[in-house]
């Protein structure tokens, strides 16, 4: 069986869907104003410097203040808080720590059990938190639907109910008349909801809710304050950006797919860029021909697969598919566009939604992610422990960057705990090796997974490999 998805190129039509859309995320273009937090002026002491001012470093300033409100926080934020990947995505909040079950089951199957129960315990208490902030982020329990657009993936969504089901989530297959009387589209030949642990939020609803709530707990906020190096001292480290300096006790790294301000770092995150198209709402017309009620979450099953979903206003955010990996891993606002990506996009919305005919996009981004070799997110520390970091969740960290946030405190304050004796905390991902090899074993990859979706989901001898070497590359 070919692919699902159209063979021919896309048209002036498609194109022309986005081509006045907004540039910038709909996340971020629907925050109200507000004032900048001032960029860091001269020098400054601290108990803990945070760098990073996505949900991890804010998780990690929220939970650092609420174990002792006395200790002095300040988080230094290259642009302004929320403007990375926090408030591009797509705003599917999952219980997995793992980035998913299946990987979870082949790279910790001695621990997933554990894994599984703090995943949900994050998920639960990372609600009743919003709750407590008064943070709304627009957090609606929807589940989620995986939907198969091809034959041979009605036996994986089979096979995935019964792993969610052992590991006690509640997860209903659904045939092609149930998938389609829950979201119409002519392509879904069956589906699967979980109900458990899985919700919808508003990305950048969370990130500045978070930010608030950081502010009203004492933390410091600089905002344009990049941080330039790190500094090992007598005391502890000291934190240079161009306006200032902070001389830190301790310093936690939450830079995510962003340039590494240590080395060790650049070793395990490869930048791949991810994009979004989010149309006009709605109308009453389209929203009766889509169904779509219980508003759930909706990813497709490829390798290369689509995430989509409707925003509180009954506009549809549509992502992913493409995974670009640039050489050297750049990152920055010149990539955040991607012409042929959005054209391929369109595409794909209007083949799947043929009803929604003549509807258009009204924002288009991109954002990078911090993919590494396992999926998920790895902690580390550095110059003789002064120094911790916590990123890598490839794509999957709107939930488990309240548990990375959280555990990279933790591990530079050396407080044990369940999580900090895990083994997929203490140990690190197998590093993608130096350029120019990398971008050949990344496109090579990235080309394989294609081929398998084209070919029946066949692996060819590339990606058996590596799934024998426990490596792999997603986004
Ligand atoms: C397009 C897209 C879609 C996604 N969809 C989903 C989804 O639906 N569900 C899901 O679970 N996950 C999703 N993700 C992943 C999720 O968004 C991330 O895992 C999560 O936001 C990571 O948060 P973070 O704080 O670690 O990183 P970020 O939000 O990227 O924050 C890092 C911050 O560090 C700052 N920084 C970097 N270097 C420096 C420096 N030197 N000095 C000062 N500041 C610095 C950056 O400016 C940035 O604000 C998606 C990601 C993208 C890009």
């Amino acid at each position: 069986m070919p692919s699902p998805w159209p063979e021919t190129p896309p048209t002036s039509a498609h194109r022309s869907a986005y081509a006045d859309a907004a540039r910038k995320s709909f996340w971020l273009d629907t925050l109200p104003e507000r004032d900048l937090h001032a960029p860091l002026d001269g020098a400054a002491d601290a108990d803990l410097c945070i760098v990073g001012g996505g949900y991890t470093g804010l998780w990690a300033a929220l939970y650092a203040k609420s174990l002792d409100s006395g200790r002095d926080v300040v988080l230094l934020e290259a642009t302004r808080c929320g403007a990375g990947a926090s408030g591009r995505n797509g705003g599917f909040l999952q219980s997995s720590l793992t980035h998913g079950l299946g990987n979870g089951l082949s790279r910790f199957p001695d621990e997933l059990d554990q894994l599984e129960r703090l995943g949900l315990e994050n998920f639960h208490a990372l609600a009743a938190d919003l709750e407590r902030l008064g943070i709304d982020a627009e957090f609606e329990p929807t589940g989620d639907l995986i939907v198969a657009l091809e034959s041979r993936e009605l036996a994986d969504l089979e096979e995935e109910a019964e792993l969610m089901r052992r590991f006690g989530h509640d997860a209903e297959l659904l045939d092609r008349e149930r998938i389609r009387a829950e979201v119409n589209s002519p392509m879904y030949l069956g589906g699967l909801w979980t109900r458990t642990g899985s919700a919808l939020v508003h990305a950048g609803k969370l990130a500045d809710g978070l930010r608030s709530a950081a502010v009203r707990a004492g933390v410091r906020v600089c905002e344009y304050s990049s941080v330039r190096e790190l500094r090992k001292t007598a005391a502890g480290v000291s934190v240079g950006t161009d306006g200032g300096v902070v001389d830190a006790r301790r310093v936690l790294l939450a830079t995510s797919a962003y340039p590494p301000l240590l080395r060790a770092i650049g070793r395990y995150i490869a930048p791949v860029y991810d994009y979004v198209l989010v149309t006009e709402p709605l109308d009453a017309r389209m929203r009766e021909a889509i169904g779509w009620t219980a508003r759930q979450g909706v990813s497709d099953l490829g390798n290369q697969f689509h995430y989509y979903r409707l925003t509180a206003d009954w506009r549809v955010v549509w992502g992913g598919y493409d995974a670009v990996y640039r050489y050297g891993g750049p990152v920055g606002p010149q990539l955040d566009e991607h012409e042929p990506t959005f054209a391929k996009l369109s595409q794909h919305f209007f083949a799947t939604f043929p009803q929604l005919e003549g509807l258009r996009f009204s924002h288009r981004w991109g954002g990078a992610i911090d993919t590494c070799s396992r999926f998920s997110v790895f902690f580390g520390t550095a110059l003789g422990g002064r120094v911790a970091y916590a990123l890598g969740y490839t794509g999957l960290g709107v939930g488990a960057s309240r548990f990375g946030g959280r555990v990279g405190l933790d591990l530079l304050d050396g407080r044990e705990s369940e999580a900090t004796a895990l083994t997929m905390v203490r140990r690190r991902p197998v590093p993608f090796p130096p350029e120019p090899l990398r971008t050949g074993v990344i496109q090579l990859t990235r080309n394989r997974l294609a081929a398998a979706d084209r070919n029946d989901g066949r692996r060819g001898i590339w990606l058996r490999t590596l799934d024998r070497l426990g490596l792999g590359f997603d986004s």
